[in-house]
Formats: C-alpha cells, structure tokens, sequence
C-alpha cells in the first residue's frame, strides 16, 4: 500500500496514507506490521502490535515528526493483477453532473475494488475563451480488468478525453499524471482539507456547496494564484471497515461513506508579504466557509499547518500521552517543523 502516485514516500504512510487499493485494504498505515524507530534520546527501539503497542498505534496516521524517525517498517502486502485505470477529463459545462455523479459515488458505491478520485482545477488565466482556464479530470480506477457498471454514471457524461483501459499494471497506475501543475510551477503550494458527510438533503448537496463557494473564491481572485485546485476523495464504508479489521489507525476513522475534500492553493512566487497573507486568509476563510463534519478527522497528509488536523482526531488525547512518553522534551517541536500537540 502506497498513496496514488509512486514519487512520495514514508511520510504518506506515517500520516495515513490513501491509494486507490484504500476501499480494498485501508489506508497504507493500516498495512504496517513493524516498525523500526529512532526515538528522541537516540533509542533505537520496535513498534507493533505487541512491542511498544502504543507507539505502533501513533505512529499509523499519528504522523512521523511527532515520535520518532522510522528506519526501517514491514508491510503486510496484497494481491494484485492488472488495473483496468485511466482519466476523464470534462469541460466546465459538465462540472454540475460531474459533482452529482462524484457524490452518487461515492454515497453509494459498494464495489471496493472501484475507486475514483474527482478534481477540478482553475488556471489563473483569463475565461475569456470557452472556460478553458478551467478543467475537471476524474481518475477511474479498478482492480481488475472489467469494470462492469462501477463508473457507468462518468463515462456517460460527454468528455473531451478519456485514457480508461484495461490491463494496466499498479506502477502504471501509480504513474498516470495527476494534473499536478503545483509540482511543475515550483510555486509556493499550500493543501487545505475538509472532512464532510453527505447523508440528508442537506449532505447530497454538500459537494455542490463546496464546489460553489470555490468555484467563486477562484473567479473572484483571478491573477493572484496560479492554480487553485478542489479535490474528492471518497472514504467508502469499505475502507473504514478494512481499517478496523487491521486494528485500526490513529485516526479511528468513522464509518464509511464520507468524503475528504482537499484543496490546493499554488501562489506565483514573488508576491509581496502582505498580498500572500491576504491571499492565504481568503482562501481559508472560504474553505472554512463549509465548515467540516464534528467527529471527522481531517486528514493529516493534505492538511495546512494551522488546520491543527491532530486535534481533530478522537484519539487526540490518547496520541498526546504517547508524544508525552515518547518526546518527553519536546525534541520534535523544538527542532523539526510539523505536527505539533498542545
Ligand atoms: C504530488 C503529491 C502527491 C500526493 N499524493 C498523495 C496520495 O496519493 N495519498 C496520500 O496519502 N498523500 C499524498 N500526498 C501527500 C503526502 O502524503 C504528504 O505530502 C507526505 O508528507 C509526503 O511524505 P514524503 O515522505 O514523501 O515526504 P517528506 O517531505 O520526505 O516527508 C514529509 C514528512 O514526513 C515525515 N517523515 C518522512 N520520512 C520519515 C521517517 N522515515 N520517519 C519519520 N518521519 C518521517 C517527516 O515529518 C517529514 O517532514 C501527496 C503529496 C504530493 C506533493
């Protein structure tokens, strides 16, 4: 278990972790087995589920800079074949049924071997022309090679591209590019998460509202980023339960199905101090606008610094105890950047 794309490394893991194989076997750090760690003091010591339990606990979505650098882990592997994979990619004029779809999916797919994660981006560029500062790309993916009806309510969508096809293997699905235009620009990125529940009138409309007050925050705000991007990641009841099957994680996620939302803001470099930290406000304050379900972690990995996500954990107080056993002097916080606990 990894994350989406091949290039990041331990620290996904440590702070969760999400794939595609996720509505299959959980997040990657529900497939540790054993971790070696270096503690504060210069220990050398193992983490599982029965040497240093309570280390092993937060150190599986706790996040790496909070307890130890890890030097060495064992993974519980799975089985795979061929990945029937590939993208979607929309014009604006199809983001409302895109929305609707990403939301019937993810409220009620029960296939875990179908997963999808919807993201739409804006480019700072003027929408004088047809939108096309704007596109939305859903990424398809199935372990197996026939896909059946699980992304019937995406492919009927008129699309201008779609690369889906069968018999791929995981690394090139690891590897299918992720319009990642932060990564290319070099510019200064910053992720925001939302965690939300879509049951209700009130939650089926949830991805609308949040897809609304963004859409506005980027058309508003034009020339001030260089990309702004507003991503669904479905958490499927499936992989809630596969989480607790393998004992659970740090963030003793709730049940399935709700929906992680990140955003990305990527600021062009060179913007004087005062114009970032307005443009740092607004989008925050935009973000916060919708604000998260209570009771749902908001996800370490994709998070901003001043989210505080640790705190939102309900196992908040437990991974304090620990951090208090384990860094008892604050070696973490004093001289690493990171996660920090109260
Ligand atoms: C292009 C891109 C794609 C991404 N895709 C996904 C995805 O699909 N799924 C997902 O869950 N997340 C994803 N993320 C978020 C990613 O999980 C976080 O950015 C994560 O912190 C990256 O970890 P790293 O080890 O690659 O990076 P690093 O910068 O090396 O590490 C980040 C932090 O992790 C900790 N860490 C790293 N190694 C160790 C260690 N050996 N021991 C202790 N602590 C350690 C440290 O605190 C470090 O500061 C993505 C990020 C990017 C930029």
């Amino acid at each position: 278990m990894g994350g989406r794309l091949g290039g990041v490394g331990t620290g996904l893991a440590l702070g969760g972790g999400l794939s595609y194989l996720a509505p299959q076997y959980g997040m990657a750090c529900d497939s540790f087995k054993e971790l070696e760690v270096v503690l504060p003091n210069g220990t050398i010591t193992t983490a599982s589920a029965t040497s240093n339990p309570d280390l092993f606990f937060g150190l599986r979505g706790g996040g790496g800079n909070a307890f130890g650098i890890v030097t060495r882990y064992t993974v519980q592997s799975h089985p795979i074949g061929k990945f029937y994979a590939g993208t979607l990619v929309y014009v604006l004029d199809h983001s409302q049924a895109v929305l609707d779809a990403a939301r019937d999916f993810i409220a009620y797919n029960t296939n875990p071997k179908a997963s999808i994660m919807a993201t739409y981006e804006v480019l700072t560029t003027p929408d004088v022309l047809l939108n096309l500062d704007k596109f939305i790309v859903v990424f398809l993916v199935y372990d197996g090679t026939e896909p059946g009806t699980a992304f019937r309510n995406f492919t009927q969508i008129p699309h201008l591209l779609d690369t889906s096809k069968p018999n791929k293997t995981y690394t090139e699905v690891a590897e299918m590019p992720i319009p990642y235009t932060a990564e290319l620009s070099r510019a200064d990125n910053v992720f925001r998460i939302g965690a939300h529940r879509i049951e209700g009138a009130a939650g089926l409309q949830r991805p609308r509202e949040l897809y609304d007050r963004y859409a506005a925050w980027a058309a508003a705000n034009k020339g001030l980023y260089v990309y702004v991007a507003l991503n669904l990641y479905p958490v499927a009841r499936s992989m809630t339960d596969a989480s607790r099957a393998r004992g659970g994680n740090a963030m003793q996620m709730p049940d399935g199905p709700w929906l992680w939302v990140r955003y990305i803001l990527s600021t062009p470099p060179g913007l004087l101090p005062g114009v970032y930290d307005k443009v740092q406000a607004s989008f925050r304050a935009m973000v916060e606008a919708t604000p998260s379900a209570p009771g749902l972690p908001l996800f370490l990995n994709e998070a901003a610094a001043d989210q505080r996500p640790l705190s939102t954990f309900p196992t908040y107080s437990r991974l304090q105890q620990i951090k208090r056993k384990y860094d008892p002097d604050g070696f973490f916080v004093n001289r690493t950047g990171g996660w920090t606990f109260d």
